[in-house]
């Protein structure tokens, strides 16, 4: 199998997508509501995986653009061919943590990721102020937003205390089952 065909079947293997049915409209850069953040816009990361060079794959990887990218879907709904680009940067995203090489920028949204994940884990639900101390400790940004909590706790729209579902056990197989694969957690 070349090279080409298989960056291209990897990601279709990983996401479902068939990223070499991209024709290089440029529609999806165009709605890209992050285009402007991007190092790479959407259709342009679309042509660096057809080129199944392993460079090209590595700086996609590497990239910022998979980080900024919203997942709100909008290259999708004008995409003639239907690409779902947004499943493939979650796939890019997994691929990148796993090889420990993504790009600096994304620091804080990969302590905000783990942060939520780890609220839903331990309880099944997300306890807002469990989650915002912990991403405050993977950040150090330890007072960022704090003179908001006052005024939050008092509308009751944060709570003191976790709440947790009846059957954790199940979301902890779930979390067995696909986390903890990436470097660097
Ligand atoms: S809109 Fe679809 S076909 Fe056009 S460049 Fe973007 S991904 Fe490719
Ligand atoms: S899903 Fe990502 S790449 Fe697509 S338009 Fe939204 S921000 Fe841009």
């Amino acid at each position: 199998m070349s090279e080409k065909k298989s960056i291209a079947t990897h990601v279709k293997s990983t996401s479902g997508v068939d990223v070499m049915h991209c024709y290089q409209c440029g529609k999806c850069t165009a709605g890209c509501v992050q285009a402007e953040r991007m190092d790479y816009p959407p259709s342009y990361i679309m042509r660096l995986l057809q080129t199944g060079s392993q460079e090209n794959y590595e700086k996609v990887l590497r990239s910022r653009s998979i980080w900024v990218c919203l997942n709100c879907e909008n290259c999708y709904e004008r995409c003639p061919q239907s690409i779902d680009i947004p499943h493939v940067m979650d796939m890019l995203r997994v691929e990148s943590l796993k090889r420990g090489i993504a790009h600096k920028d994304a620091s804080k949204i990969i302590a905000f990721h783990r942060s939520f994940l780890s609220q839903i884990k331990n309880t099944g639900r997300l306890w807002e102020v469990g989650m915002e101390a912990e991403y405050k400790l993977r950040t150090m940004d330890l007072m960022q937003d704090v003179c908001l909590v006052p005024s939050m706790l008092s509308k009751g729209k944060l709570s003191i205390l976790p709440e947790s579902i009846k059957d954790k056990a199940s979301v902890k197989k779930i979390f067995d089952r696909t986390v903890g694969t990436e470097k660097g957690k």
